[in-house]
């Protein structure tokens, strides 16, 4: 008699885009219905995962009150070991796996132990959250570079933050509220205009998505006196005055009007 072997098992580090789920891709889709186990993180909006149906296990590795986020090392485990028994495993992450989604960690331990992996990559959410604000994060005349940072590092002074923002550039901060005011301190103090435009793009994609617009030098304060929640995106550079926004010039001081300030740079 034929002798049968379970069929190897396969491991997809997919991305689940910035929240809205028809900004899914159509491999994505279709990988979360012939998945066995999805294995997904905090940001992935309702909606996607309202696409998996009942028959695929899933497992939330998301933050929790009770309890903290499970350790990078026990979620490598964990998708190894359902992989390597064979199981099709879905690894969804929000955005794109490849930034700041730890997907390379990720990817590193499939390697290190020898199973199938193939990446799925998303709509990350510079570029959900620009399309949502009506904002190119380049363009012919204000800029030609983009900068994806992440606003939380081991220690923020290390960053090199010169040459990231200014003429010509756009800089995108992930994970950036709890810095902000820092962020925008550090940029001043290496010579950035205080009046540079920024937004501030709060849950971008989805239905409850605000746009914000201010100037470099009242970013703090507008994270603070607008309550911004996470997940939030902070846009730096000439091209955030184009935003379809809500402008929220509030600070002491700052009396410019966005228009005037960004005929400036
Ligand atoms: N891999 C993800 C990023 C993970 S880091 C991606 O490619 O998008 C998490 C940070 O992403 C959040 O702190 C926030 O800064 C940003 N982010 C993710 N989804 C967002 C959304 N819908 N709106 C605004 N910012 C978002």
């Amino acid at each position: 008699m034929e002798k049968t072997f379970p069929s190897p098992g396969k491991l997809w580090l997919v991305g689940a885009g910035p929240g809205a789920p028809d900004l899914l891709t159509l491999r994505a889709a279709r990988l979360l219905t012939s998945a066995d186990l999805v294995v997904h993180d905090g940001l992935v909006g309702d909606g996607v995962l309202a696409l998996i149906p009942p028959h695929v296990e899933r497992i939330s590795v998301a933050k929790q009150r009770s309890r903290h986020t499970m350790k990078q090392e026990m979620i490598n485990e964990l998708i190894v070991r359902e992989t390597r028994a064979g199981r099709q495993v879905v690894r969804l992450k929000g955005g794109d796996p490849f930034i700041f989604g730890r997907g390379g960690e990720e990817l590193d331990a499939a390697r290190e132990a020898g199973i199938a992996c193939e990446v799925v990559p998303g709509i990350t959410a510079a570029a959900g959250c620009a399309a949502q604000a009506g904002l190119p994060l380049t363009h012919r005349e204000d800029a030609s570079a983009v900068s994806f940072v992440a606003g939380q590092c081991k220690d923020l002074t290390d960053q090199d933050w010169s040459g990231l923002a200014g003429h010509g550039r756009t800089l995108v901060i992930y994970m950036g509220l709890a810095t902000a005011t820092a962020i925008a301190d550090k940029l001043i103090a290496d010579g950035v205009s205080p009046a540079l435009p920024v937004a501030v793009v709060e849950r971008g994609t989805t239905a409850e998505a605000r746009v914000l617009r201010t100037l470099l030098t009242d970013l703090g304060d507008l994270v603070a006196r607008e309550q911004v929640q996470s997940p939030a995106l902070i846009i730096v550079g000439k091209v955030a005055a184009r935003a379809d926004a809500l402008d929220c010039l509030g600070a002491p001081g700052v009396t410019a009007s966005l228009k005037d300030v960004a005929c400036e740079f």
